[in-house]
């Protein structure tokens, strides 16, 4: 009896970008189209899973907040398992993979275990969703430089290094704060910042549904209770947030 040697596995670690399919790679189609199997997290939008073939097996592998559908050690193992039964494994993340994703654990795991993999960078939330909201991240008269941090703490407080957030003449992009909005607003305004400093929250950036709200430290905390946004939201603090007036090019819902 003749037994085949299976082809040697690999996984694909993808950036999906912000939610517009037309915001992939082309490495990222090309390697979707040839999957045998896709795990993907749930800020992956269903414009981009429609370039999964019907032949790729889809995992969903979930992670939405307080609500993990595999753990992360489940998804690492997953993840070397399918590589080792000689797939072609598309680990699909919403955004840029490196950029809160955890994608650096996942590839870990992977090294550690001898899998073969490589890395495809994806537009991330801070750059697709600013310029679909026409809110430039940096601008000569405004900010030259660009911060990005994570407003979701473990003990779900915001546990941030305020004195560097409040420095002049930065934009602050926030990933995940939704939550902690009231507390970052306060927190900026107790160090230091002007309590009328522009800041823009928005909702499923690049896609049909985006919502932007815009205010200041002082009162955006309400407009966004009021607005009733949910996740994902993207926060964009500094004075760039003025342009978006100017800039708003995207038209949701057209
Ligand atoms: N790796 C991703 C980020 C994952 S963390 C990236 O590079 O973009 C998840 C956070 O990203 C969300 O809580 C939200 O703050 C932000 N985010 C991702 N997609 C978004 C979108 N379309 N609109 C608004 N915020 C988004």
């Amino acid at each position: 009896m003749q037994t085949s040697t299976p082809a040697t596995g690999r996984v694909y670690l993808v950036g999906a970008g912000p939610g517009d399919p037309e915001l992939l790679t082309l490495r990222a189609v090309r390697l979707l189209e040839k999957a045998d199997v896709v795990v993907y997290d749930n800020l992956v939008s269903p414009g981009v899973l429609d370039f999964v073939p019907a032949t790729a097996e889809r995992i969903y592998a979930g992670k939405r907040r307080n609500e993990h559908t595999l753990r992360q050690e489940q998804i690492n193992a997953l993840l070397v398992k399918l590589a080792l039964q000689g797939k072609q494994v598309v680990r699909l993340k919403g955004g840029d993979p490196f950029i809160f994703g955890r994608g650096g654990e996942e590839m870990q795991t992977l090294a550690g275990s001898g899998v073969d993999f490589e890395v495809v960078p994806g537009v991330t939330a801070a750059s697709g969703v600013s310029s679909y909201a026409g809110i430039p991240l940096t601008h000569r008269d405004y900010a030259q430089c660009c911060m990005f941090v994570t407003g979701h703490l473990k003990d779900g407080s915001a546990d941030l290094d305020w004195p560097s957030l409040v420095r002049l003449n930065q934009t602050v992009v926030i990933y995940m704060g939704l939550n902690g909005l009231p507390e970052i607003c306060q927190q900026l305004v107790a160090h230091g910042a002007l309590p009328s400093l522009p800041i823009a929250v928005v909702q499923d950036g690049s896609m049909k549904s985006q919502k932007v709200v815009t205010g200041t430290l002082a009162d955006m905390a309400q407009k966004v209770a009021q607005a009733g946004l949910k996740s994902p939201c993207l926060t964009i603090i500094g004075e760039v947030v003025k342009l978006h007036d100017e800039l708003d090019w995207f038209k949701a819902n057209a």
